[in-house]
Order: C-alpha cells, then sequence, then structure tokens
C-alpha cells in the first residue's frame, strides 16, 4: 500500500518542472508500469536509444514484457549488475507532465499505487500492436498568417471572416462555406495572407466549428455565459458551478464555454454520467459545432479505443464526452472541463482504484492550472459549502427555458391508503393516470427497483431465497424466468420447487419491482402501450436511442422506469410522474441518504411537463412530514440544504469532516476478522480523529468473500491520507486477506 514518489507538493508545479530531457544508451530510467506496483522501476536505456520523460516503452518484467512510461532517472535501488534492459520505444506522443502529476496526485491522494493509476491512463490495451488502420493521406489546411491583401475583393474578404477565429480548414471546406474558388485561397496564399498547416493524421474527428452561431441566449443565460467566460478568459484555476433547474439551458451555457476553450486553442472535456444515455447531447453538440465529439466510455471496441486514444494524445480530438475514466486520457491541452450532473453517485467508482471523478476533475484543473465547471440542478452538499465559503464560483439559472414551468409536486399520504395486496398504485395516482392518458397524454412511473419482486419465499415452509455468495436476497426476473442476485450476478433458472421442503409451486413474491408494477398497469390500462426501462432492459447506446425515439413518436404511453429514466431527457407529452416509493432509498445508515433521495425525486420530477404542457408529480410516501418530501412539495431546497448542513456540520460529517473506510475482506472469515481486530487495535488515535469499527459490514458476504468495516472520522484539517497510510504500515495482514482503502467513501455497504 505505498504510493511512491507521489508528490503533494504545490499544482501548477507540473508546468514548471522541466522535462529533463533525454535518457542515453548506459543511462539508468525509472519506468512506471501500469500494474498494483508501488513505484517506478529501474531500467538501463540500450545504445543507440533516446528516450525522455513520459516516452512509453516496453521492458522485460519477470519472464515478461510489459508496457509502461518513463517515469524519470532511476533511483538507484536496483544494483547495476542486475538492471535490465528497456526492450523498445513505441512511437506514440509521450504523456505529458500534467498527466504524469496528475497520476501521481490521483495516487497520494486515494492510496492507490501510482501504476494502478496509471494504468487508467493506458487504458487502451491496443495501443500498442500494429495498427489495423490504414494511416491517411496528408491533408492541408489554411489559417490566416499574414496581413489583408492590398486589394480586398468580396470573395476574400468572405475567406478572411470565415477564418478569423477559426480553426484551419481545408481548401474544400472554404470553398463551400465562403462560397468563392479555389483560385480565390490559392491567391490569398500565395499573398502570404493564409499560410498552409499540415492537419494531423486524419482521425475522423472532426474540428467543431466555433464560428456557427449558437442558439439565442436569454438574457439570463447570456450573463451565466458571459461570468463563466470571464473565469475561463482568467486562463488558471477555477471552479464555476453552474446552478439551474432542468431545462434552464445549463447545457446551452457550458457548450459556449466549451466554445471559448475551443478559441483559446484547448481541448476540452465533458463529464457525464449515464454515457448509454447520451445520443441526445451528441446531437446538441453537432448542431452547436458541426462537429461530433469524441466520445469515451467503457463499450467502445478496441479499435476505437485505440484510434480515440490517440487523437487525444495528438490533439486531434478536441473535445471529449465520456465516463468518468475519460479524465484520464492523455490530453496534451486540456483547457476546461465540465461535470456534467456533478452531485450523481456514479461518479465514484468503487472497484480498482476508487476515486470519485468530479474531486478529481477539479484536481486535475488545480494541477494544470485550468477552469472546472461543475454542472446540476441539486448540487452535493460538497459543493454547496464550497460555494459558500466562496472557493467555488456559481452562476445560477432559475428559470425553465421558454414557456415551461416547473411541475407542481404534491405528496401522497399512503398512511391512509389501504392498498389490496398486489397493488402499489393509490387511487390518487391512479385516477391521475387515467386522466393523463385520456388526454393524449404519457405518464412516467418511477420504481428505483429492477426484476419482478426483490424477495420470493416459500409458502410451505418459510424459506427464502438467498445469494449463496452474499448476504442478499435474490431477486426474481420473471420475464427472464431466473432468479438473480443484484450484488455478484449470479443468475440461477426459476426453480419449480422449493429447495427446502420440496413444495411445487408455493412461491410468494414479495414487494414489487418494475415487471410486477407494469403487471397492475396492464391490468388498469389495457389499451396503453407500456415500456418497463432500467438498465437491465437496455442493451446499449442504440436500443436507448430507438426507445427513445419510439417514446417522443408517442408510441408509448406508460413508461415504467428505475433511475436510468430520471436523467436528461425531454419527452414533450410526459405530463404525469409517479414516484411509487418514495421512501425508498431513505433507510440505511447512509449519510447522504436524504440528499440523494431529494436528488434523484427531483430529477424525476423534472421529467414532467418539459414542453408547453404543465408537468405533475405524485409521490407516494409514508412519511410525509419527512423533510425531503417537504422540500419537494415546497420547492425550498435551499432550506433543506441548509438543515443538511447543519446536521452535518453537528456531526462532524463531510464535507465539514472528512471519512476513509477500510474495508477488510477474505474467503476464510476469521482470517479477515482476525486481521479487521488488529486494525483496530492499531487504529490511529490523535486529536480530531477517531476511528469506528471494526465491524461486519452491512453487505457482511460478498461474493463468498467475509467483509468487515472500519470507518476513521477526521477533523478538515487532519491529513487523512498520512495517517491510513502509517496505519497500514504497522498491521501485516495474511495473503488470504484483502484490505481496500476508500478516502471520502459514498457507499456504506
Ligand atoms: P438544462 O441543461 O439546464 O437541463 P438545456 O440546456 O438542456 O437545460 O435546455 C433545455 C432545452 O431548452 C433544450 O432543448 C435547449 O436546446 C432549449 N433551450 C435552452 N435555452 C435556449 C435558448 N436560449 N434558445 C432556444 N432553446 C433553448
Ligand atoms: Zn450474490
Amino acid at each position: 500500500m505505498e504510493a511512491t514518489r507521489a508528490r503533494n507538493d504545490a499544482p501548477g508545479d507540473a508546468d514548471a518542472a522541466p522535462n529533463s530531457g533525454a535518457f542515453r544508451g548506459g543511462d539508468r530510467v525509472g519506468v512506471l508500469l501500469p500494474l498494483p506496483l508501488g513505484g517506478a522501476y529501474d531500467y538501463v536505456v540500450p545504445a543507440g536509444l533516446e528516450l525522455g520523460e513520459g516516452d512509453f516503452v516496453t521492458v522485460p518484467l519477470g519472464s515478461r514484457e510489459v508496457n509502461g512510461v518513463v517515469w524519470g532517472p532511476g533511483d538507484g535501488h536496483v544494483e547495476s549488475g542486475k538492471l535490465r534492459q528497456v526492450t523498445e520505444r513505441h512511437d506514440l506522443p509521450p504523456l505529458s507532465s500534467d498527466v504524469r502529476a496528475f497520476v501521481e496526485w490521483v495516487a497520494a491522494y486515494t492510496l492507490a499505487p501510482a501504476g494502478a493509476v496509471l494504468r487508467m491512463a493506458m487504458s487502451a490495451r491496443s495501443l500498442f500492436g500494429p495498427s489495423t488502420h490504414r494511416p491517411a493521406a496528408r491533408r492541408i489546411a489554411y489559417r490566416l498568417a499574414g496581413p489583408p491583401p492590398e486589394r480586398m475583393t468580396r470573395a476574400r474578404r468572405r475567406v478572411i471572416d470565415l477564418l478569423t477565429d477559426g480553426p484551419p480548414r481545408t481548401l474544400a471546406d472554404i470553398c463551400e462555406a465562403a462560397a468563392v474558388s479555389a483560385s480565390v485561397v490559392r491567391g490569398l496564399a500565395d499573398r502570404a495572407t493564409l499560410g498552409r498547416v499540415v492537419l494531423p493524421e486524419d482521425t475522423g474527428f472532426a474540428m467543431p466549428d466555433v464560428a456557427r452561431p449558437g442558439v439565442r441566449l436569454t438574457s439570463g443565460q447570456a450573463a451565466a455565459v458571459a461570468a463563466l467566460n470571464a473565469r475561463i478568459a482568467a486562463d488558471g484555476f477555477n471552479v464555476t458551478v453552474i446552478d439551474g433547474v432542468p431545462g434552464s439551458g445549463k447545457t446551452e451555457v457550458y457548450l459556449e464555454g466549451i466554445a471559448s476553450t475551443l478559441r483559446r486553442r484547448r481541448q476540452a472535456l465533458v463529464l457525464l454520467p449515464e454515457i448509454a444515455l447520451t445520443a441526445g447531447w451528441l446531437e446538441r453538440f453537432e448542431v452547436r459545432f458541426g462537429a461530433r465529439p469524441a466520445l469515451w466510455h467503457s463499450d467502445l471496441s478496441r479499435s476505437e479505443r485505440r484510434r480515440t486514444w490517440r487523437a487525444v494524445a495528438s490533439g486531434a480530438a478536441r473535445v471529449v464526452v465520456g465516463a468518468r475514466s475519460a479524465l484520464f486520457l492523455p490530453y496534451p491541452e486540456l483547457g476546461f472541463v465540465v461535470v456534467d450532473e456533478e452531485h450523481d453517485p456514479s461518479y465514484k467508482q468503487e472497484d480498482g482504484a476508487v476515486y470519485n471523478a468530479r474531486d478529481m476533475a477539479v484536481a486535475r484543473g488545480h494541477l494544470s492550472g485550468f477552469p472546472v465547471a461543475l454542472v446540476s440542478a441539486t448540487p452535493s452538499l460538497e459543493t454547496v459549502v464550497n460555494v459558500d465559503n466562496g472557493r467555488y464560483g456559481r452562476v445560477h439559472l432559475p428559470e425553465r427555458h421558454g414557456a415551461a414551468g416547473l411541475p407542481r409536486i404534491e405528496a401522497i399520504d399512503m398512511r391512509d391508503v389501504g392498498l389490496p395486496a398486489g397493488s402499489w398504485l393509490s387511487p390518487a395516482l391512479a385516477a391521475a393516470a387515467r386522466e393523463t392518458l385520456a388526454a393524449g397524454e404519457q405518464v412516467m412511473l418511477f420504481l428505483n427497483r429492477r426484476g419482478y419482486a426483490p424477495l420470493t419465499l416459500c409458502r410451505g415452509c418459510g424459506f427464502r431465497f438467498e445469494c449463496p455468495d452474499c448476504s442478499a436476497w435474490l431477486v426474481e426476473h420473471r420475464r427472464a424466468g431466473r432468479l438473480m442476485c443484484h450484488h455478484c450476478g449470479l443468475s440461477l433458472g426459476f426453480p419449480e420447487s422449493c429447495p427446502d421442503c420440496g413444495a411445487g409451486d408455493r412461491f410468494a413474491a414479495c414487494g414489487p419491482g418494475v415487471e410486477r408494477l407494469a403487471e397492475e398497469v396492464r391490468g388498469r390500462f389495457p389499451d396503453a402501450s407500456l415500456e418497463i426501462v432500467a438498465s437491465d432492459t437496455l442493451s446499449g447506446p442504440r436500443a436507448t436511442r430507438e426507445l427513445l425515439t419510439r417514446i417522443e413518436g408517442r408510441e408509448v404511453d406508460v413508461l415504467i422506469g428505475t433511475q436510468i429514466l430520471a436523467k436528461g431527457h425531454h419527452f414533450p407529452m410526459l405530463t404525469l410522474v409517479g414516484v411509487v416509493d418514495a421512501d425508498l432509498g431513505l433507510d440505511g445508515g447512509d449519510l447522504r441518504a436524504a440528499e440523494r433521495t431529494y436528488q434523484l425525486h427531483f430529477q424525476v420530477a423534472g421529467r414532467a411537463g418539459r414542453a408547453d404542457r404543465p408537468g405533475r408529480v405524485l409521490l407516494q410516501t409514508y412519511l410525509p412530514d419527512h423533510p425531503v418530501m417537504a422540500a419537494l412539495v415546497s420547492g425550498d431546497r435551499d432550506s433543506f440544504l441548509d438543515r443538511e448542513k447543519e446536521a452535518r456540520r453537528r456531526a462532524g460529517m463531510p464535507p465539514f469532516g472528512r471519512l476513509a473506510s477500510l474495508i477488510v475482506s477474505g474467503r476464510d472469515e476469521r482470517a479477515a476478522s482476525a486481521a479487521a481486530r488488529r486494525l483496530g487495535d492499531a487504529a490511529p488515535r490523535g486529536e480530531g480523529i477517531s476511528v469506528l469499527g471494526p465491524a461486519p459490514a452491512p453487505l457482511s458476504v460478498l461474493r463468498g468473500m467475509y467483509r468487515f468495516r472500519l470507518l476513521l472520522k477526521a477533523a478538515r484539517n487532519v491529513p487523512v491520507q498520512e495517517h491510513v497510510h502509517g496505519w497500514l504500515r504497522k498491521v501485516s495482514c495474511p495473503s488470504n486477506v484483502r484490505v481496500r482503502v476508500d478516502i471520502d467513501p459514498y457507499s456504506f455497504l
């Protein structure tokens, strides 16, 4: 658990540090490998090879050959007699000092080995093989290079106007856009008004065109754009929170921030949480800039990955939109990062390196000295507090664009409603749905539970189906005819008889999932066409797109969905949203339970009434007086946030205090529990620090591993990483026990 050579020094150093230049034959170099190793390993440069910091190389490791990055001079830990030689250098742009500094910073912050973080920056394993891509012909483009010609014609003026402030363009492109003949362009080049540049290899990533007009901004939006662009022009690190209700134009505002970043000849990155659902986003980008951005997510094919990685590294891809891992791409000229839906819990990566992409995006901007924008209708409490204390700036868009008002939100008090068995829709919600359908409009029912029923038991003997490898019930998926574990992915055929008492089909489904809710809806509204939307019913971007088209084309009357439906769509005819179980997610010990429930429901509510039709939202709750429901119904977000802030402040919880979790796990329960106890005994003590646990984790068995948790809670000024680092060094764990560190945990399972 060592993050060797991790630096904590001042951000901005990365630029100041001279690239110590070339290493020649006989020199020692440190090579960082994308493996969970502490630090760089020493190698010797063979005669005839010249290497610089950041170069991608292949080196021998044991009996293997591994690709890695030249990290700096060797540190002399290996005796020269045992040193092995670098095998070869790859023909790739070197990893910039900014990206290297970022890798080290993330490693130091998360206490992950630097190599494990580097692995994310080298995420395209196919980077190194021979390319399957045909080399493209060189392309010549023109840009403004000198004073205007002595004799100005209208045609010449059009060409010059076109190229002012814009990227270089090819001859064909100029002729078309400025409606001139090729001889006009060549004539300007001969007079040195235009210069020729060789465009990088045609990577298929077209240059976004900032000269295209955007939408006509409202005065509020224009003010927000001006404020954001002033902060971008300040040419240094700062964070701007773009806070505004859904549909207020936050996206339009940050697209203008991207435009000004492109004019400054820097790359831009947009992080989005739900990459499967970006078709609409990509289209908007294309309308604004006349080109598609580079896309980065886990479903890319190997060749797409390689192509995109290289285009980012060469600077050919100017704008990237992607999931959290896009933050680790090797941008040479990154100048602006947008984190859209910054409050979204999916920014926290829980497996492999444990990090929060929102926080790491801010760190990336801090290290390299560029602006960052955090965008949300329901900013996280962390972000709100950073605005309060002046660390972040804020632009505010209080109104929806166009005629659409915010939907009316009402709570339905379920304590007074006696629902018959197998029914989850209150008479009030059912009546509202009926009216909406009768008016030819669409209904969305939100239930954040996949499958048919979260628990199945045998009426004969009381047997409950449980995952053999996790402490969790198996969820029935009736359409698929299976029982599944939502934690480990186990999937069993639905049995014909009880495995315990042998009774034939005396099973009872307990509680609803979206499939079961759909049964009730079909019974009540047999003529309505219905669609279930959950992560397991959508099989990728194409299926998503088709579904959205069908919804927009009004082929669907009732949508039943999980949180995958909560984000970023405009369904003009959707006017009623029913939240079937608004209390789901409020219980449990999660410190952010209330905040998250508020965010999720607010976002779901935002789906209703996006066009000229008013929307209506009904929350079914057994806790109508809960502050979350009260805030949703009254629309008073800020009082709710103040209350949450106060509660966290009093408890010393984030963002007013800091947390770090250790999760100790192993197949051997006794070994894991003993290691957890030893860690408990060695827990750091001192001013402002306390350690809770060890205690069995709420999810006490996962994939056959027994799990124990310890939680370190500290005051804000305590250097948590140092304490955890020292703590882990004091205790040696057997090889069959794993200790995972989670700095700033979001999951407490
Ligand atoms: P948000 O990101 O805050 O949810 P969007 O930027 O997506 O808001 O805007 C919502 C909708 O309104 C989009 O379809 C967008 O194109 C449209 N819109 C926003 N502002 C304008 C404007 N000034 N002119 C025209 N359409 C706009
Ligand atoms: Zn399981």
